[in-house]
């Protein structure tokens, strides 16, 4: 090996840098490397759920997020088929009573800051891991390889991988996966010009078979998106038919009187719901490398940071109890309340948009009374840190019965 360290994680988005902060405000040394510049351009409509901030704050950030001009938002309102539904985040379930949302080009480097400023980290830009070095099944290190063609081999006890959505390194460790479809797509794009609220919520509106979202974000700014399959419209004309699309429904129409796109749209397609048994012995996956969903329901940003740091807890101990790889448990990425949460998303984004099942569903939801309660149940699981007694249960009898 050409050095060696404790853990070396790979990736420097909300896992990566969630892990590698709370390790090393543990007396851990750590290397955080990642492929990229940070930030670079990423896809992602960064609402982060009150669940993740508590881990915000464990890594000293939460009040330099805020001053960056994150956004706060308070809940959910649905528009279906014409009914308004209020759904405010649940009181009492989580240190934070909203979400907050900022672009992320200004998010990671608040994060990989959080890293920085530990001694005994070091972070590494351009330098991309290639391979797992180790024999017998455990994994000793990576090879990495940075930008002018040089190659190292760093040896560790842990090497994590938060290597995001293409996980390079999952695939490598061949961790057994389960993947579950998700048929949405949809346009994405920056709105300016929305009057603001005073406290907004994440909104999602449908109308017999067609459905748009629209998040608050920083600098007064809204992601918008329409669900459609990009195909269907000339790409020239993407901008134009969002906008139209968007003020077909309720309300809309006189919200967004003044409102341009202030980016392209970008088409969103062929997310996969995935879920990974995420260790081996020296090897553990988080975030996204570990479980995605479909990002309409803006779950991995925080999923992300608390598997984070519910890494760093249980490596830090194991790291302690020995000297040799470190084996964690194998759903180390995953909380009790993660699979409920899995399998409810990964059945609705199975069902075709714009089909008869869907509006079937939706048409029921609007007109039933068991909706806001349902929905707010979602947030609370969304939200709370430590789920109730029966929870628990149905989580335990789903992990039996199909984590992989
Ligand atoms: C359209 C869209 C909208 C979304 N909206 C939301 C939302 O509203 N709310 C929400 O919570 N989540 C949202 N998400 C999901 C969210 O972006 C991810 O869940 C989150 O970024 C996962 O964090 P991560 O740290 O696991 O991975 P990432 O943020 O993807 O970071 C992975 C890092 O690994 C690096 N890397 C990859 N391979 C290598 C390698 N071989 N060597 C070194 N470095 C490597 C990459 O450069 C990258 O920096 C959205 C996603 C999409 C696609």
């Amino acid at each position: 090996m050409d050095e060696r360290w404790d853990v070396v994680v790979v990736g420097a988005g909300p896992a990566g840098c969630a892990a590698a902060a709370l390790l090393a405000a543990r007396g851990r040394r750590v290397l955080l490397l990642d492929r990229g510049p940070v930030p670079h351009p990423r896809l992602c409509t960064h609402a982060i759920m009150p669940a993740g901030l508590p881990v915000l704050a464990a890594m000293g950030v939460l009040d330099e997020v805020e001053a960056a001009g994150a956004q706060r938002w308070w809940g959910v309102r649905l528009s279906v088929n014409g009914v308004r539904l209020e759904a405010p985040l649940p009181h009492g379930w989580c240190e934070y009573p909203y979400g907050l949302s900022l672009r992320r080009h200004l998010l990671d480097p608040i994060l990989l800051g959080a890293v920085r400023r530990h001694p005994v980290a070091e972070v590494r830009l351009g330098w991309c891991a290639e391979a797992l070095l180790g024999h017998d099944g455990t994994v000793t290190g990576v090879r990495a390889r940075g930008l002018d063609g040089e190659t190292r081999r760093i040896g560790a006890r842990l090497v994590v991988a938060a290597d995001g959505r293409r996980s390079r390194l999952a695939r490598l460790a061949r961790l057994p996966e389960r993947l579950l479809p998700n048929r949405h797509t949809a346009l994405i794009a920056y709105l300016d010009g929305v009057p603001r609220e005073e406290r907004p919520r994440l909104e999602g509106f449908y109308d017999r078979g067609r459905s748009a979202s629209m998040l608050p974000a920083d600098a007064g700014l809204r992601v918008a998106g329409v669900m459609v399959s990009p195909e269907r419209w000339p790409r020239a004309e993407w901008g134009e038919r969002m906008l139209a699309e968007l003020c077909r429904y309720p309300g809309l129409r006189e919200r967004l009187r003044h409102a341009r796109l202030v980016t392209r749209p970008v088409p969103v397609r062929g997310l996969r719901n995935v879920l990974r048994r995420t260790t081996r012995p020296g090897f553990a996956a988080i975030g996204d490398a570990a479980t995605q969903t479909d990002p309409a329901f803006g779950q991995g940003i925080s999923w992300a940071l608390r598997a984070g740091n519910r890494l760093a807890e249980a490596a830090h101990a194991a790291l302690a109890a020995g000297d040799g790889p470190v084996t964690l448990p194998p759903r180390i990425a995953w909380e009790p309340v993660f699979l409920p949460l899995f399998f409810g998303i990964s059945l609705l984004s199975a069902v075709p948009p714009g089909s008869l099942l869907e509006q079937a569903i939706m048409a029921s939801a609007a007109g039933s009374p068991l909706t806001v309660p349902m929905l707010r149940l979602a947030l609370g699981l969304a939200v709370r840190p430590r789920p109730a007694p029966a929870l628990s249960t149905a989580a335990a009898w789903l992990r039996g019965a199909f984590a992989p």
